[in-house]
C-alpha cells in the first residue's frame, strides 16, 4: 500500500480571517497550491503557451461534491491562467452508462458556474483508439490474450512477486492483428480474448505488468449503438484522449498515481501530444460517502428518495436543498487542493452555505410549532402593516410588509408558564419583544385538561413599536410570530445527518449500517407570514433564499406547489464550524 494511501485523518482546517465571500477565493489565499505551482513554471519555461484542462466524468451517476472539488480545480485553473476546459466523457463502460447521466452532469457543471470549451466524448475517439491500438501491435508492443481471465490473474503476481509470462506473448504482430479484428468483427464472445499492453511482468508496477486495453463485450452504448463489441479500457482511453485533444494538465486524484507510468508509456509509444497527469487528493467528507456506487444503492434500496435527494451529498441533492454555488465553490476554494488524504469536517461546507445566505437570504417569519396569542388590547378587527428588512445584511434589499393583528401564532416553546428567572421569553408577567412590532406583556394563558398551553393572553404597548419605540419598557427577548389570520400553511423538512458515524472509510460494518433512520424531520403544518410565497413564482434560477428568522435557512423544495407549499431547511443558524475553530 502506498504510504498516502494511509488511513484518512481528520482535517480540521482552520479559516483564516473571517472572509468575506464578496473578495474572492484567490484574493484572500495568498499561498499557491502545487497546481498553480506546476502550471505557472510550464507557462514561465514555454512548456506550454496557454493551458487546457479537462473534466472527466464517468456517466454512470450523479455528481458528487466531490466532483465539484474536481470541476473547481480543472475549470478554475484554467480560468485563473486564461486557458480552457474540456467536459469530457469518459464513457467507454457500455454496460453502467446513460443519457440520463449526461443530462445531469451538463446540467451541474452549468449550475456551478462553468463553462466548457467543448463537449467531447471519449467514445467519439473509439476509431482512432483503435488505430492506436494497431500500432502497438504492430510495433510488438500489444497482443492478444486468449488466457482466462483466472489464469491472467495467476499470472499476475504479487506485489512482491513478479509476474509470469502469459504463453500468448510471443504471438507476431500479424496473427495479433488478425485476432484484433476479429475481435471488433464480433467473432468471440465476451471473455474469450483480450488485448494486452506488452511491458514487463516483473515490473514493480502491477498497473505495468501487461495491461489489458480492450475486452470484448458485447452490449449497446449509449452513443455508439451496436457498432462496437469490443471497449478500451480506462487506462487506454484515458490517457489517450487526453493527447488527442491536447490537454495540457491531466489532473485527476491520487489513486491514478501508479497508473502514470502507463499513461506515460503509452504516450511514448504512440509518439502523441504529451499530455502530463498530476495527481491530488479525493475530497472526502464527514458524515456522508463519495462513491457514485454507494450512492446509487442508497437510492435504488430507497434509503433516500432519489440522486436528487436533499440529504444526498450529490450537487444535485445540495441545490435541491437550497445550497448555493457559490457556496460550494467557496468550500471548495478554503479546503484547496492536498496531496494527501484527508476527512473534511462537513461543517465547513454548511459555514459557507451560511455565510452566502446570511448576505442574501430574504428574512421570514414562519411558526413551526404553532400555540395562539391573543392581544387583548388591540381593536378589534384591526390589521396594520409592518414594514421589514428583507435583509439587514444587504442594504440593497428592500422592505416588506408584514400583516400584524390581534391573533397570532408564536412557537410553543417560546412560552412557559412556570419559567426560570433566565428564561426570556413569554410568561405571565414577562415581557417580550415581538420581532419588527411592539412589545407584549403576558397577562395569563388557557391550557387544557392535559396541561397542554391553548392559548396566551398578552396586552401590546401601543408606543414600543420597532423603529418609533418611546415605551421604555425593556424585553429582553425578541420573538418571531405570524398573523394567525394571515398566515399560510407550509411543509417544513428538515434534516440531520445522512449517516451516523464521522469517518465511513474506518466504521465498522456495512456503511449501510450506520444511516441514520431520522435523518428527515418533516413538519406537515408550520404557519408562515403570507409574504413567503410571493416571491415563489420566480424563475427557477432566481428562486430565493430565506432566512426563517431564529429558525435556519430554508429553500423552496422541487415538490412544493401552491396549493400545498414546501421548504427544505438548508442549513440551521448556528455555526458550530466557528465554535470548533475558535478554540
Ligand atoms: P466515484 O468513485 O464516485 O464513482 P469516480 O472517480 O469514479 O468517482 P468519475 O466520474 O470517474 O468518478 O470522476 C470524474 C472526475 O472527478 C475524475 O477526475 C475524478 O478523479 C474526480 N473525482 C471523483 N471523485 C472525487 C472526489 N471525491 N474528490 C475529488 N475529485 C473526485
Ligand atoms: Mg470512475
Amino acid at each position: 500500500m502506498l504510504p498516502f494511501l494511509k488511513p484518512a485523518a481528520i482535517t480540521r482546517l482552520l479559516i483564516f480571517k473571517k472572509s468575506t465571500m464578496s473578495e474572492s477565493a484567490s484574493e484572500v489565499r495568498t499561498p499557491k497550491n502545487f497546481l498553480e505551482e506546476i502550471i505557472e513554471r510550464d507557462l514561465a519555461d514555454g512548456r506550454h503557451e496557454s493551458i487546457l484542462t479537462r473534466f472527466p466524468p464517468e456517466p454512470n451517476g450523479y455528481l458528487h461534491i466531490g466532483h465539484a472539488k474536481s470541476i473547481t480545480v480543472n475549470f478554475g485553473l484554467a480560468k485563473k491562467y486564461g486557458g480552457a476546459t474540456n467536459l469530457r466523457f469518459d464513457d467507454t463502460n457500455p454496460v453502467t452508462e446513460s443519457v440520463e447521466y449526461v443530462e445531469s452532469i451538463k446540467r451541474d457543471v452549468k449550475w456551478l458556474g462553468y463553462e466548457w470549451q467543448q463537449e467531447l466524448y471519449a467514445s467519439d475517439y473509439f476509431e482512432q483508439l483503435f488505430e492506436f491500438a494497431l500500432q502497438l501491435i504492430r510495433a510488438g508492443l500489444a497482443y492478444v490474450d486468449d488466457s482466462t481471465s483466472e489464469e491472467i490473474a495467476a499470472q499476475k503476481g504479487t506485489p512482491t512477486q513478479p509476474g509470469t509470462d502469459s504463453p500468448y506473448r510471443s504471438r507476431t504482430p500479424e496473427e495479433n492483428e488478425d485476432l484484433f479484428r476479429r475481435m471488433r468483427a464480433g467473432e468471440f464472445p465476451d471473455g474469450a480474448r483480450i488485448l494486452r499492453a506488452k511491458i514487463d511482468m516483473a515490473s514493480p508496477n502491477m498497473h505495468m505488468r501487461d495491461p489489458v486495453l480492450y475486452r470484448i463485450k458485447h452490449a449497446h452504448h449509449h452513443r455508439t449503438g451496436d457498432s462496437w463489441c469490443i471497449y478500451p479500457t480506462y487506462d487506454f482511453a484515458h490517457g489517450q484522449s487526453d493527447s488527442i485533444e491536447k490537454i495540457t494538465h491531466s489532473i485527476c486524484t491520487l489513486e491514478f498515481v501508479p497508473h502514470r507510468p502507463l499513461y506515460e508509456w503509452l504516450i511514448e509509444k504512440l509518439g502523441i501530444f504529451p499530455s502530463k497527469q498530476f495527481e491530488f487528493a479525493r475530497l472526502n467528507m464527514t458524515y456522508t460517502i463519495m462513491s457514485k456506487r454507494k450512492l446509487m444503492q442508497l437510492v435504488n434500496e430507497g434509503h433516500v428518495a432519489g440522486w436528487d435527494d436533499p440529504r444526498m451529498p450529490t450537487i444535485s441533492g445540495l441545490r435541491r436543498r437550497g445550497y448555493t454555488p457559490e457556496a460550494i465553490r467557496e468550500f471548495c476554494a478554503r479546503i484547496s487542493v492536498a496531496k494527501r488524504d484527508n476527512l473534511i469536517d462537513v461543517s465547513l461546507l454548511e459555514f459557507c452555505a451560511r455565510e452566502h445566505l446570511n448576505r442574501t437570504g430574504l428574512r421570514r417569519m414562519v411558526v413551526f410549532d404553532p400555540v395562539k396569542l391573543v392581544i387583548t388590547n388591540w381593536p378589534q378587527g384591526k390589521t396594520e402593516l409592518l414594514e421589514s428588512e428583507n435583509n439587514p445584511e444587504d442594504t440593497e434589499g428592500g422592505d416588506r410588509q408584514v400583516p400584524f393583528s390581534g391573533t397570532l401564532w408564536i412557537e410553543q416553546e417560546d412560552f412557559m408558564a412556570d419559567a426560570p428567572r433566565k428564561f426570556f421569553r413569554l410568561s405571565p408577567g414577562r415581557s417580550v419583544r415581538l420581532k419588527s412590532a411592539y412589545i407584549i406583556t403576558c397577562e395569563d394563558y388557557v391550557a387544557d385538561e392535559n396541561g397542554t398551553v391553548t392559548e396566551i393572553r398578552c396586552t401590546y404597548h401601543p408606543d414600543s413599536r420597532s423603529g418609533s419605540d418611546t415605551s421604555g419598557i425593556k424585553a429582553k427577548g425578541t420573538l418571531h410570530w405570524v398573523s394567525a389570520e394571515h398566515a399560510v400553511p407550509v411543509e417544513v423538512r428538515n434534516y440531520d445527518r445522512l449517516f451516523l458515524v464521522e469517518d465511513l472509510a474506518t466504521a465498522e460494518g456495512d456503511f449501510l449500517d450506520h444511516v441514520n433512520p431520522d435523518s428527515l424531520i418533516t413538519i406537515p403544518q408550520a404557519m408562515a407570514e403570507p409574504g413567503l410565497l410571493d416571491d415563489l413564482a420566480a424563475p427557477d434560477a432566481n428562486r430565493p433564499h430565506f432566512q426563517f428568522m431564529r429558525k435556519g435557512y430554508y429553500f423552496e423544495d422541487d415538490d412544493s406547489t401552491p396549493e400545498k407549499p414546501v421548504f427544505n431547511q438548508t442549513v440551521g443558524l448556528r455555526d458550530t464550524w466557528a465554535k470548533v475553530n475558535k478554540k
